[in-house]
Formats: C-alpha cells, structure tokens, sequence
C-alpha cells in the first residue's frame, strides 16, 4: 500500500491545522495530533489522536495505532510547538525544561516511532517546525530559540541518517506568522514587529503550509538537511 498517510502534530489550530487542510488538498490522508481538540476548526483530516508529544509512549503507540487503523505513515510534520517566555536570568528552570521537552524532544519521539516504517519502506518525508529565532536568538526566548536551534541539527542529523532510504528530513524557520502564538503577544510588540518584515505584512500559516507542501512533493526529492525560512525576507541568513 503506498505510504500516502501524513501525520502532522499541533493540527488543532494555528499553523498546524493549515498544514493539515493543504496537505489533505494536495492529496494525503492526514491525522492530526494535538494536546487537546476544543472546537478546532481544522478541515480535511481523516483522523485525530490526542495525546502530549513529550510522552514516549503515547507518541509511540499513537503511531502505530495510525499504521493499524488507517495506513502507512510517508509523512511526519513535527509542528507542536510551546513558548515559557523570560529573561535567561530570571527564567524557572521548569520552563526552559519545559519548552525542550515540547519543541525538541517530542520531535524526536515522534521521528523515533516513524523512522523505523519508513526505512522498511524506503519512503519518508518529515518536516520540522523551527523558527526564524533559532537563527538569531531573541530577548526573552532563551529556551525556546534553543529548542528550536537543537531541532535543526537533529533534522540534519536524521537527514543524513536515512538519505540513502529516500527519507528527507528539512526544516522550515517561519517568521511572524499571525496565529494564537503571536495574538498573545502585547499589542504594541506585536505592531512593532510587523514593522520589521521587508515585505510589509505579517505572515499567514498558509504560508508556512505551502512551503511544506513543496517539502513533501515530488518536486523536492533532492531537498534534504535544509531549513528554508518563511518569514517575508526579515532574516536572511
Ligand atoms: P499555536 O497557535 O500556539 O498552536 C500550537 C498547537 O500545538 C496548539 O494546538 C497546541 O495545543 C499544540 N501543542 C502544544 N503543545 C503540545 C504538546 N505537548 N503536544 C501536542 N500538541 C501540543 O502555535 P502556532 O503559532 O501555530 O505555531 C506552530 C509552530 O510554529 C510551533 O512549533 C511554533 O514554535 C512555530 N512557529 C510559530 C511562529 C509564529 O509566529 N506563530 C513563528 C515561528 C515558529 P494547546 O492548545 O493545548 O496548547
């Protein structure tokens, strides 16, 4: 059976819930993970499992539940993501822990429960979510621009790891992308922000899922250990 299933994670809303509806459009049967499903809104999926990233176990037999249920898994969308936002110096140990355990770890528990499948089939794509702020640090992120930089480097590493399967691991770095994470910012930092961006608009999670869908497509097999950065030409590397 052709491994046409796609997990994504943090798909309840935000920037996951638009990557689960283009890859549903471009074709992928996808399940949504996420820590809880309110009145999510997001369309397109043909399966939801709740469950915390940070947990092993839980991710792991959330995965295996998706290969018995609905199908093999060809793509993973590590998008879950937490900020515990303070200055270094006054941060709570917990919330640096905290964000590592979300951002970083989770990703790696949901590579670990995927990558064995998918070198069995030699098919794979997983796409991690880090930030324009793990290329440039940033004032009261300590803990999130360092999960967010260690994310790229397990992405490179798990790139190298399965290149020869055809497994391709790639990070995309969003910028200010309007979503629930950046509502809660203050008004006037938000504003200011928005200021900064060449292109003179905040991002849209769209954005961010259309460069996933390049990812993921047959257009990008040669496109592997690499973060591209959506984010309206604010950082340029
Ligand atoms: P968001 O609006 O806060 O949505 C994140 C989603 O992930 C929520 O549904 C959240 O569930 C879920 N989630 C959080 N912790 C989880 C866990 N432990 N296990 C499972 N699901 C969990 O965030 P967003 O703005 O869409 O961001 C999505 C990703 O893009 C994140 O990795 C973020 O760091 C990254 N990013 C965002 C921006 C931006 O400007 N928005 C910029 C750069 C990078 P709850 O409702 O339970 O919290």
């Amino acid at each position: 059976m052709k491994p046409d299933v796609a997990i994504v994670t943090g798909a309840a809303r935000g920037i996951g819930a638009s990557i689960g509806a283009r890859l549903a459009e471009a074709g992928w049967r996808v399940v949504g993970f996420d820590r809880a499903w309110g009145v999510s809104q997001t369309t397109g999926l043909v399966g939801r499992e709740t469950l915390d990233v940070a947990d092993y176990e839980a991710a792991s037999k959330a995965v295996a539940r998706v290969e018995d249920a609905i199908g093999p898994v060809g793509i993973l969308v590590n998008n879950a993501g937490i900020t515990r936002d303070a200055m270094a110096h006054k941060m709570d140990p917990g919330d640096f822990r905290a964000v590592l355990d979300v951002n970083l770890i989770g990703p790696f528990h949901l590579c670990r429960a995927v990558l064995p499948a998918m070198r069995g089939r030699s098919f794979g794509r997983i796409v991690n979510i880090s930030s324009m702020n793990a290329l440039r640090g940033q004032v009261g992120q300590a803990n999130y621009a360092a999960s967010k930089a260690g994310l790229i480097a397990l992405t490179k590493s798990i790139a190298l790891e399965n290149a020869t399967r055809h497994i391709t691991a790639n990070c995309i770095a969003p910028g200010f992308i309007e979503t629930d994470m950046t509502d809660r910012m203050p008004h006037e930092i938000r504003e200011a922000q928005v200021e900064l961006i060449p292109v003179g608009r905040i991002g849209m999670p769209v954005d961010v899922a259309n460069a996933v869908v390049f990812l993921v497509s047959e257009d990008a097999t040669f496109v592997t250990g690499q973060v591209i950065s959506v984010n309206g030409g604010q950082l340029m590397p």
